[in-house]
């Protein structure tokens, strides 16, 4: 009998969101293989608190500095850096929302860890500069996201010459069959109302204007190094198809499950093995009856059009695309703009901004902030 291989260490970047807190389920019920080596979180130190008590991390850290942080906790954005380094953690799980995530990333890279990814953003700002730190060393990034989880699946090794194209499925959120007047009066009540997921609120901003979809077509490109036009997106609103792909001599291989987060985040420490677990309720293609798909409406959803748009421009265009989005949609989560303002946004920065330099993170970081900037100033927000 071969002695059973140490635990690995995980570092659980946004331990208390959505992601992170079903991450530390599936870890909950892994302990044999997995130990959560550290937390970090940005300032809900009473979760954060519960959640170092279960788990005894070596190393938890709270970016936002509050009068209910313990003593023994890191605090700031270095707080990333350094759980996302540490010799004790050989996966780190990256579920922060938005550009905050970025830097870790490429240390969690740069330092040959396995990134568990969800944090989707860090793609699409810096694609390129993730994809040469995986290169230059032992780092690699394995997706969280359930349609990217699915994707690396289906394809299962083969090379990305014998992929014809990949089809990403989307719920169509909750706005499907709005019409575009409705859609004029959507409240933040009715966008946050998602049909099939449960999930942080900026995410499911996005599903509800697609630019989910356009974030991870982007990701798409990066991940598996197809070119734009060899990735779709078709609408199917039971959400167990979690993706489709193609291959050149005809055969589509699809990955199904009930939809929970649980499968993807346990794949995407395991792979490309796979363990028992209980995560995920039994598939029954009767009782989940009917699977329906149908065409994306970009006219109604211009927010997908838009991304794609940018990830085929490249250059500054994603990142531009993302800071744009995510000041948008925070704009509109406090009520400060309209839902059918979050494409307008994110439109007028792409045409003032796209030409920006992006060959560092530096350049890219300085078209997110010009995005943001350009987006408060023009919808007074
Ligand atoms: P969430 O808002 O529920 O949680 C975000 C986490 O990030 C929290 O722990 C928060 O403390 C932390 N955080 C927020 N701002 C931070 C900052 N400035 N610095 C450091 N930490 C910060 O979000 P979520 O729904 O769990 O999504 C996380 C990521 O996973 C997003 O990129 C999202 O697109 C992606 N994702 C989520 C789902 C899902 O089902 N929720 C599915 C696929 C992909
Ligand atoms: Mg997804």
């Amino acid at each position: 009998m071969t002695p059973a291989a140490a635990p690995k260490g995980v570092a659980v970047l946004g331990s208390t969101g959505s992601i992170g807190t079903t991450a530390l389920r599936v870890l909950d019920r892994q302990r044999a293989r997995f130990r959560v080596a550290a937390l970090t979180a940005n300032s809900n130190a009473a979760l954060l608190r519960e959640q170092a008590r279960l788990f005894s991390p070596a190393f938890v850290g709270m970016v936002e500095s509050g009068g209910d942080a313990d003593d023994a906790w890191q605090s700031g954005t270095d707080a990333l850096i350094a759980a996302a380094t540490r010799d004790d953690v050989d996966i780190v799980l990256n579920a922060i929302v938005g550009a905050a995530g970025l830097d870790a990333t490429l240390a969690a890279l740069e330092s040959g860890k396995r990134v568990a990814l969800a944090n989707k953003e860090t793609l699409v700002i810096a694609g390129d500069l993730v994809r040469a730190a995986c290169a230059a060393g032992s780092g690699e990034v394995v997706p969280v996201d359930s349609e990217h989880s699915a994707i690396l699946q289906c394809i299962a090794g083969r090379p990305s010459s014998e992929v014809k194209r990949v089809v990403l499925t989307a719920s169509g959120g909750p706005f499907r069959d709005w019409s575009t007047e409705r859609l004029g009066a959507a409240t933040v009540a009715d966008a946050l109302r998602h049909p099939t997921w449960q999930m942080g609120r900026k995410i499911t901003i996005d599903s509800a204007t697609l630019a989910n979809k356009a974030l991870e077509v982007i990701e798409a490109h990066f991940l598996f190094g197809l070119s734009y036009d060899r990735i779709e997106v078709v609408v199917h609103p039971q959400s167990v198809v979690h993706s489709f792909v193609e291959f050149i001599d005809g055969s589509v291989v699809a990955q199904m499950s009930v939809p929970t987060m649980e499968l993807p985040v346990l794949y995407a420490l395991t792979h490309p093995e796979r363990v028992a677990d209980d995560g995920v309720p039994a598939f029954d293609p009767v009782k989940l009856s009917p699977m329906t798909f149908e065409p994306v409406n970009h006219e109604r959803f211009p927010a997908l059009h838009l991304g794609i748009s940018a990830g085929v421009a490249g250059g500054a265009a994603p990142a531009v695309f993302n800071a744009a989005n995510e000041c948008a949609v925070a704009a509109f989560l406090a009520g400060k703009i309209t839902f059918a303002d979050i494409p307008r946004a994110i439109s007028s920065a792409l045409e003032k901004l796209t030409a920006m330099p992006a060959g560092t993170r530096d350049q890219l970081l300085a078209a997110d902030s010009a995005a943001r900037r350009h987006v408060q100033e023009t919808f007074k927000c």
